[in-house]
């Protein structure tokens, strides 16, 4: 992947209608896209994704703020001049023609020489793996080849950016898991910048360089998968990506970003203090049900509380703890081959976290 910026947005706002009408559906958003990399808009549905692929698109003006398409200012140019594409959730193929006659068109439509239109519709026709099917008319193939088709006739053009609005949605699931690892080699494959949409934090994790996880018109946080699932910088992302446990903690020592925060069971363990906050204040710390092991309730653990329930899932097991706090935890413990759990409903254990996999959140 290349340092080189693709897109850039600048503390960009939207604001659609007027007084009490008003729909801030962009507040402030800035945001770098590199060059062939697969970013990800993540978020629930009406926090502004769509928004803001309209405005790099071009289909919307910002209220605020500018786009930049490799470093420059692009407001004043239509869509059609802009090196991006868009592939809408509803493909909008057209039905009567062919699927190569699709994948043509566009090109067709730029004045394309018919030799060079042959070769392109050839070339993207195999890479979404149509080629067989390329003299059927598109009503006549399923959703998931349509999709492919979409994705050919935005590819065709050679835009430098693709923007993907959604185009997994309409799929069923095993279909939609199949098209993450094809959109993922076909990004690979034409190293393509991708601008990808979706409200599925899975799918994200699976697909992307980076991801932006979006709420209520603000990017709340920028990183890879790992950066965004190990390390969320608030509440709402860490509980929007994965399943996640929230304590309360008391920081007890401050020196510089070491420190030691007190658990509600009253142990205190060492910390690298990510946050700011002070000796005296407390925080909240995000633990991953997979990183807590279960101890014997002895003096090692660092809190204890009795089993509530236990879910079988085939690969794990969930436990859920209630802590003598009242708080319940829940824990996920992967069931190796060999490892006979033991543990009944009612039963009292240990629980042990790692430092490392507490994370501080943002206040
Ligand atoms: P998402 O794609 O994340 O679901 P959108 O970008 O479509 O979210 O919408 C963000 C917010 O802006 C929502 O509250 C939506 O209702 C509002 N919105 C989007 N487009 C328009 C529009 N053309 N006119 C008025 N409000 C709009
Ligand atoms: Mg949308």
């Amino acid at each position: 992947m290349s340092t080189a910026v693709a897109v850039e947005a600048k503390n960009v706002s939207k604001i659609f209608g007027a007084g009490i009408g008003e729909v801030r559906a962009l507040d402030n958003v800035s945001v770098t896209i590199r060059q062939n990399e697969f970013f990800t808009l993540l978020g629930p549905s009406g926090c502004g994704k769509t928004t803001l692929l309209r405005l790099i698109a071009g289909f919307e003006m910002p209220t605020d703020g500018s786009i930049l398409l490799d470093g420059e200012e692009v407001a004043h140019l239509p869509p059609f001049k802009r090196h991006v594409n868009t592939v809408f959730q509803n493909y909008a193929l057209f039905p009567h023609m062919t699927v190569a006659q699709n994948v043509a068109f566009g090109l067709e439509m730029l004045g394309k020489p018919k030799a060079e239109v042959q070769t392109t519709v050839a070339a993207m026709l195999k890479l979404v793996r149509m080629e067989e099917l390329k003299d059927r008319r598109t009503s006549q193939i399923s959703g998931g080849q349509q999709q492919r088709v979409a994705l050919a006739r935005a590819l065709a053009p050679k835009p430098k950016v693709l923007l993907l609005d959604e185009p997994l949605s309409a799929l069923d699931l095993k279909l939609r898991k199949e098209m993450q690892i094809e959109l993922k080699r076909m990004q690979l494959e034409t190293g393509i910048t991708f601008i990808f949409v979706t409200h599925d934090q899975e799918e994200a994790l699976t697909m992307s360089d980076r991801i932006a996880v979006m709420s209520r018109g603000h990017i709340l946080q920028i990183g890879s998968p790992t950066e965004i699932y190990e390390h969320p910088a608030d509440r709402f992302v860490a509980d929007f990506i994965g399943e996640t446990n929230f304590l309360e903690a008391e920081v007890t020592e401050r020196i510089g970003d070491d420190g030691k925060i007190r658990l509600p069971s009253g142990i205190a363990l060492p910390h690298k203090m990510s946050s700011n906050a002070g000796v005296g204040s407390v925080v909240t710390l995000a633990i991953r049900p997979e990183r807590i092991d279960l101890v014997r309730p002895d003096a090692d653990a660092h809190l204890k509380g009795r089993v509530d329930n236990i879910i079988y899932f085939g690969t794990d097991t969930t436990f859920h703890i209630g802590l003598e706090t009242g708080q319940a935890l829940t824990v996920r413990v992967q069931n190796r081959r060999g490892h006979q759990e033991v543990l009944q409903t009612g039963d009292i254990v240990g629980l042990k976290i790692a430092p490392e996999a507490m994370q501080i959140l943002r206040d």
